[in-house]
């Protein structure tokens, strides 16, 4: 167990539990999305789609080669990647990836940040790179969640 795991720049994030028969389905690739919270669609959709997105339920399709970023639980509503404002890190042609939304810091710049110190420490890593400063994953994140994990897999990668 590394002390990283207290690294967590979010610890006020609620995060949204889901039980095992009700994870959300993208309805275009049927695979597994995430639930999302409203707020954090609002702030990521192109604002000409900010009225469709009213108040509903929303879920993210965690498919890297899907189209599709959110859909609501009625499957009414589905956003594509072309319709956000940021590239969503993990999707196949996502450019620039961020690690840190927040601070606007990418997987190459934590991969860089590894080789010039020469190790993988997350501390270092986040000192150099400038990341995880007066975060607001919950709505620049587009999972909504904290960026310490994504930064710690960027590490992992380097
Ligand atoms: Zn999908």
């Amino acid at each position: 167990m590394s002390s990283d795991a207290n690294n967590n720049c979010c610890s006020g994030i609620i995060e949204l539990v889901v039980i095992e028969q009700n994870i959300p389905k993208c309805p275009v690739c049927r695979e597994a999305g995430r639930l999302v919270k409203n707020v954090t669609v609002r702030h990521i959709v192109n604002k000409e789609f900010l009225e469709s997105i009213n108040n509903l339920d929303f879920a993210i399709c965690m498919n890297e080669s899907c189209n599709t970023v959110y859909f609501s639980l009625d499957e009414h509503v589905i956003i594509e990647k072309k319709q956000v404002k940021e590239p969503i890190w993990y999707k196949n042609d996502a450019d620039p990836k961020y690690a840190c939304y927040c601070n606007k810091v990418t997987f190459d710049q934590v991969k860089d940040a590894v080789r010039s110190i020469g190790n993988k420490n997350m501390n270092k890593v986040i000192e150099y790179t400038g990341a995880m400063k007066n975060c607001q994953c919950e709505i620049y994140n587009p999972l909504g969640i904290c960026c310490h994990e994504t930064i710690k897999k960027a590490i992992d990668e380097a």
